[in-house]
C-alpha cells in the first residue's frame, strides 16, 4: 500500500519548524543577508529547540531521527532563512560520515558532545583545484607510527570557521584516485590546521564558507573512519543520504518564493487588474505549484529509501537535481511577477533568487547528477521490457 499521510509525530515536528522559521528566521533573515555574519543567536536557538543534528541515534544521546524527519524539518527552515538552514544543516552533512562508518568509541566521543552543547561538525572534500571530482582530492595523508600526518587545503567549507571538529577526506596516493581515499575526523585545535576568512558570497550570506589549510597535521590512526581506502565510498555514502536535503531546502525555498508572489498577485495592480486576474499569472503560479509538489515527491521517495533501504543514490540524484532546477525557475520566476520591485531588496524574492543558485552546485552540481543518472539508466537500470518486441511490422494481429 502507498500512504502519503505523515504520522502525528511528523506533523508535530514540521508544526514546530515552521514555527521556529517564523519566529526565529524570516524576522531576521534580511538583517543577515545584508552583513554577511555568521547567525550565532538564531543556530542557538535552533539546538535549544531541539531541531539540530536530528540523525543522531538515541544511543548516543540524539534524537534518532530518520531522513524523512529531517528532510520535513529542512523544507519549513530553508523557507525561513536559505543561509541560516545551511549553517545549521552543515552538522548533519559533518556528522554523517562518522553515521556511515564510525566505530561506536568514534561515534561517542564526536556525536554525543553535538547533543550536550552547541558544537559546530564540518565537512570537507573540496579543495581549491576539485569540487566535483571526489576521487582526485590531493590533499595528503601519510601513516607514520600511530598516527596519520595530513597535507594540503580545503575551500568553500560550511562552517569551517566556527568548526569545533571537521571530516576530512584525504589521499594516501592521489595518483591512486579514488582507492587511496581515507576519510579522516580531525579536531579543529590540532596543531597545524587554520581555517581562512569567509568568502563572500552571491547567497547563503548567513553561512560562512572558508578554506582550511592543513600542514602537518597529526591525525590519530583511531580517527580513521572506515579503513584505509574507504573514503570515497564513504563520501558517496555520505552524499546519498544527505542529498535527499538538498531538495528538501529547494523545495522549502520555491514554496516562500510561490506563497510571496501569490500574496503580490493579489494585491498589485496593472492595466486596472489586479496581476491575479491575468491567465499569464495563473498559469506562472500553476507551473509554480506543479513543480513544488513535483519536488517534495521526489525529496520524500529519496528520504524513505535512505531510511528504508539505506542507500537511495539515483532516487537522490533524482530529486537533487529536479528540485534544485525547480527552485532557481520558480524563484526567477517569482521575481518576474514582482516586476521591478523583485529585483530590489525591498522585497525578499532577489534573495532567494541568489540563494536558490547554490542548490544547484554544493553536494554535486546538477551536471554531476545527471552524470549519475545517465551511468544508471545506461548500465544499473533494469529494463522493464526484458526483450523489446519488434516494432515496424505491418502485420495486423490475427487474434
Ligand atoms: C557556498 C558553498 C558551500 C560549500 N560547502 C561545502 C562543504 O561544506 N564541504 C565541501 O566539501 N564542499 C563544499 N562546497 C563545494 C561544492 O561542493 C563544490 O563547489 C561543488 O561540488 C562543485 O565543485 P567545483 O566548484 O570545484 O566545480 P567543478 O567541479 O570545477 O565544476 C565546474 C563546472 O563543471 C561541471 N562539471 C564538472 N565535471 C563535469 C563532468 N564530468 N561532466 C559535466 N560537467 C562537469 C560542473 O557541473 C560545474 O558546472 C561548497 C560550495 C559552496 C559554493
Amino acid at each position: 500500500m502507498i500512504d502519503f499521510s505523515l504520522t502525528a509525530e511528523q506533523f508535530a515536528l514540521q508544526k514546530k519548524a515552521r514555527e521556529f522559521a517564523q519566529q526565529y528566521m524570516i524576522p531576521y533573515a534580511h538583517y543577515y543577508d545584508k552583513t554577511g555574519e555568521f547567525p550565532l543567536p538564531i543556530i542557538r536557538k535552533c539546538w535549544e529547540s531541539g531541531l539540530m543534528n536530528l540523525g543522531i541515534p538515541k544511543e548516543y544521546g540524539g534524537a534518532g531521527l530518520g531522513i524523512i524527519d529531517m528532510c520535513l524539518v529542512v523544507e519549513e527552515m530553508a523557507a525561513g532563512c536559505a543561509g541560516m538552514t545551511t549553517s545549521i544543516y552543515a552538522n548533519s552533512l559533518g556528522a554523517e560520515p562518522i553515521l556511515v562508518a564510525g566505530t561506536s568509541e568514534q561515534k561517542e566521543k564526536y556525536l554525543r558532545p553535538l547533543t550536550k552543547e552547541l558544537k559546530f561538525i564540518s565537512f570537507a572534500t573540496s579543495e581549491p583545484g576539485m569540487g566535483s571530482d571526489v576521487a582526485g582530492i590531493q590533499t595528503h595523508a601519510r601513516k607514520e607510527g600511530n598516527h596519520y600526518v595530513l597535507n594540503g587545503s580545503k575551500f568553500w567549507i560550511t562552517n569551517a570557521p566556527y568548526a569545533d571538529t571537521f571530516t576530512i577526506f584525504a589521499s594516501l596516493d592521489p595518483s591512486q584516485r579514488h582507492k587511496a581515499l581515507c576519510a579522516f575526523i580531525v579536531d579543529a585545535d590540532s596543531s597545524g590546521l587554520k581555517t581562512g576568512r569567509p568568502v563572500e558570497k552571491m547567497g547563503h550570506r548567513a553561512s560562512a564558507t572558508s578554506s582550511v589549510m592543513l600542514k602537518d597535521v597529526n591525525v590519530p590512526e583511531e580517527n580513521l573512519l572506515g579503513s584505509e581506502g574507504q573514503g570515497f565510498l564513504i563520501a558517496m555514502s555520505t552524499f546519498a543520504m544527505t542529498r535527499p536535503a538538498i531538495a528538501a531546502f529547494s523545495t522549502g525555498l520555491a514554496r516562500a518564493a510561490m506563497e510571496f508572489a501569490r500574496e503580490y498577485v493579489n494585491k498589485r495592480e496593472a492595466f486596472g487588474e489586479k496581476l491575479r486576474k491575468f491567465e499569464v499569472t495563473q498559469f506562472k503560479l500553476a507551473e509554480m505549484y506543479m513543480k513544488i509538489e513535483a519536488s517534495r515527491m521526489l525529496y520524500l521517495k529519496a528520504a524513505w529509501e535512505a531510511d528504508t533501504i539505506g542507500d537511495s543514490t539515483v532516487a537522490a540524484s533524482v530529486a537533487k537535481a529536479f528540485a534544485t532546477d525547480a527552485a532557481m525557475w520558480v524563484a526567477s520566476e517569482a521575481v518576474q511577477l514582482h516586476g521591478g520591485y523583485g529585483y530590489i531588496d525591498q522585497y525578499p524574492l532577489e534573495k532567494l533568487f541568489r540563494d536558490a543558485k547554490l542548490y544547484q552546485i554544493y553536494e554535486g552540481t546538477s551536471e554531476i547528477q545527471r552524470l549519475i543518472l545517465g551511468r544508471h539508466v545506461l548500465d544499473g537500470y533494469d529494463p522493464a521490457m526484458e526483450k523489446i518486441p519488434r516494432w515496424g511490422s505491418m502485420t495486423p494481429p490475427d487474434f
